[in-house]
């Protein structure tokens, strides 16, 4: 199979390109026809089998076509967040998305713990589309509204069972709650919330690394 069986945009099919990604990986052929409508995914692959890309290309092309955030200090960006573990994954999995970013114009900010966090918010507020976070230090620009999730209805959770095993998912669960599609709730007690309406609300993109 071939990148251009994939679907991809001309755009993000001349970034893989430029990136010298020859054939897709065996994760990225499985996933990214999937994430390309919109669906949500649970994906099993090991660090090195090209799962950064096979999340990040169906998500920035979900956010390509939403209107870019402007660059005023009161932009209510992220359309998308990707969650991770470490820090370190946070920075490989932004130097990926950065990567096929640039080419769309789509800005990319990764907000970790060990750095200041004022720095970080200001970025947020000057316009960005994704949020790459470790959970703790983004709960933390929540609290302190220098994030907002209005405008958030897709999340990439990687590496979710290293998240849960290191204690996170109190932190998981409350940047969940902080997006809109989680506020859906039903309008009298005796009503379920349609578990549709809620998935079509919000896309989940899950990869785990040793399985679920
Ligand atoms: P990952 O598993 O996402 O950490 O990716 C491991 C490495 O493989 C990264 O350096 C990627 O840039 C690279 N990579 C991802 N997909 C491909 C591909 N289809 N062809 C060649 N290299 C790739």
């Amino acid at each position: 199979r071939s990148w251009v069986e994939s679907r991809l945009s001309q755009e993000l099919l001349r970034a893989v390109e430029r990136a010298g990604y020859k054939t897709p990986s065996p994760i990225q052929m499985a996933a990214i026809p999937l994430g390309l409508q919109q669906r949500d995914v649970i994906g099993i692959a090991e660090t090195g089998s090209g799962k950064t890309a096979a999340f990040v290309l169906p998500m920035l092309t979900y956010i390509s076509r939403l209107p870019p955030m402007s660059e005023d200090n009161d932009a209510e960006g992220p359309y998308a967040v990707v969650m991770a573990p470490t820090r370190e994954l946070a920075q490989q999995i932004e130097d990926e998305t950065v990567k096929f970013a640039h080419y769309l114009g789509i800005k990319v900010v990764s907000i970790v713990g060990g750095q200041s966090i004022e720095e970080q918010g200001f970025k947020i507020r000057q316009g960005c589309e994704v949020v790459i976070a470790t959970p703790g230090r983004l709960i933390d620009c929540l609290e302190r509204r220098y994030a907002v999730l209005n405008q958030c209805n897709y999340v990439v959770l990687d590496e979710a069972d290293r998240m849960i095993d290191m204690g996170f998912e109190p932190q998981v669960v409350g940047v969940l709650d902080a997006m809109p599609s989680s506020n859906i709730k039903p309008e009298s007690e005796d009503e379920e919330l349609d578990d549709k309406r809620f998935t079509d609300n919000l896309y989940v993109q899950c990869f785990n690394a040793t399985g679920c």
